[in-house]
């Protein structure tokens, strides 16, 4: 429960990275109250669905599956877009519960990952210096549109709900129905050893569907799906405005958890009426980033506030004493699940820093109360000698690899991947079965910020995560 010194609006109170300074601040408090008196995007109920969820993942009872693209562009609000990405994230999970004998939780960085730090607040383009590009939330990616406008906080609330609206009626009419023939399309994998590998995991997940559909006709339980949304709560204008105090629902329950270790269902009666809380209702999760997790500055202090389950990005510049610090602030009351630790360390640097951090956690007070996640993509950026942000599939696959191994080694659990992909035939990240190449690049590199695993590539990785889980 918030502090009695919290409110949605003392992150004010302190030093701030990455905020936006608007030329015109009256046009920002016309925005930030046109926000306000919106409905909200999500519901109390199905945030504390996701922390049950999450709760199960931290107790290794659960697998994560968090992905989606770098920086959400309001363009991306189409049917195809999302129905793609979407199908990506099923596909991938299916494989990921072949191989671990899990449930899979699925939340997707989209219907609201509009706001990206930026490391320079300018850059050059075409010889002139002008602000960067900040996310669709703050400016435009074209050259012209690059003053920061605040009725960009209320396009992004319509965008993130229309998107969140047709997940819904996606999932709600049948997009998750595995009773459909699944399309694996591995025609692309030119090694024999590997497509033998992914063609096996492919028959036997497609052979269980049959089965589970002959014995069982209809009630499977295959036709719809849970799916939740996300993103780097970065813009605290924009989450502030959607934070509201609002009835805690009752004892969460969702029909294939235990339920048992639920802080929800074991809390005591109250005599004093339904609680409140703060929940910040734009997104079910929201993180913190690496640029903007100093302990005493304001985004710590705002989310320390909300009821949502919520991410820190863990990477080389956090140290051990800042990464127990940051769980005492940010979970007193200890909830098992409610902290996703969203580690980025890059191929080369994993070994050396991951089994410190897990043995300051597990060793403390935290002992398997927080959520394990692998990001293998923000540790392994790279330029090509052309200058293109690209990252490697080996290296991305090599971080994760070591990772499992590494919480293997330390007894502690991965609960999951955090992966920046997209579900339209990009050429972003290099290698892969397809053997993407640096020549390659240009054919179609359509992100505007990080380069995002292909789906191809991605769902290659769910099926070497399946296969090293499987063992
Ligand atoms: C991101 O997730 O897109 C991102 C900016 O990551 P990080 O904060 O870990 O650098
Ligand atoms: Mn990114």
């Amino acid at each position: 429960m918030a502090s009695p010194d919290w409110d949605p609006s003392t992150w004010r109170t302190k030093p701030i990275k990455q905020a936006p300074s608007y030329p015109d601040p009256s046009k920002l408090t016309s925005a930030v109250s046109e926000l306000a008196r919106m409905p909200p995007i999500v519901h109390p109920n199905e945030i504390q669905r996701l922390k049950a969820h999450l709760r199960d993942v931290a107790a290794g009872k659960a697998f994560l599956l968090q992905g989606g693209d770098c920086a959400e562009l309001f363009d991306y609000c189409e049917q195809g877009a999302i129905e793609s990405k979407i199908k990506l994230l099923l596909q991938m999970s299916l494989v990921l519960i072949w191989g671990s004998n899990k449930r899979i939780v699925r939340i997707g960085r989209m219907a609201g990952q509009y706001a990206k730090p930026r490391s320079s607040p300018t850059e050059v383009v075409d010889g002139r210096e002008i602000p960067s590009f900040r996310g669709d939330i703050l400016n435009g990616f074209h050259v012209d549109e690059r003053e920061l406008d605040p009725q960009r906080l209320v396009k992004a609330y319509h965008y993130s709900a229309a998107t969140l609206n047709y997940i819904r009626s996606s999932i709600s009419s049948g997009i998750a129905d595995l009773h459909r023939p699944l399309d694996w399309g591995l025609g692309h994998v030119r090694d024999p050893a590997l497509k033998e590998k992914y063609s096996a995991i492919a028959t036997s997940i497609q052979q269980t569907l049959r089965f589970l559909q002959v014995i069982n006709s209809r009630q499977t339980g295959l036709e719809s799906v849970e799916f939740f949304t996300s993103h780097e709560g970065l813009l605290l204008e924009y989450e502030q405005a959607l934070t509201r105090l609002l009835e805690k629902p009752a004892a969460p329950t969702h029909p294939e958890s235990s339920g048992s270790a639920s802080p929800v269902a074991d809390a005591p009666p109250t005599t004093t009426g339904p609680q409140r809380e703060y929940y910040d209702t734009s997104a079910h999760f929201i993180w913190i980033g690496d640029r903007t997790r100093q302990i005493d500055h304001a985004h710590v202090e705002f989310f320390r506030g909300i009821a949502n389950p919520i991410g820190v990005k863990v990477g080389p510049t956090t140290p051990i004493d800042d990464l127990l610090a940051l769980l005492r602030t940010l979970n007193p009351d200890r909830e098992p699940g409610k902290i996703t630790l969203i580690t980025r360390y890059g191929a080369k640097r994993v070994r050396d820093l991951l089994p410190q951090h897990i043995r300051a956690v597990e060793g403390s007070e935290y002992h398997r109360c927080v959520v394990w996640q692998c990001d293998p993509m923000h540790g392994n950026t790279v330029s090509t000698p052309a200058g293109i942000k690209t990252r490697r599939f080996n290296d991305i696959y090599a971080e994760l690899q070591d990772t499992l191994r590494i919480h293997k080694e330390e007894g502690s659990y991965l609960g999951g991947v955090h992966l920046e992909l997209t579900g339209d035939a990009v050429t972003e990240c290099l290698g892969g079965s397809e053997c993407l190449a640096e020549d390659d690049l240009s054919t179609n590199y359509t992100s505007f910020c990080d380069p995002r695993l292909n789906e191809k590539q991605a769902l290659e990785l769910a099926f070497l995560v399946a296969d090293h889980l499987s063992h």
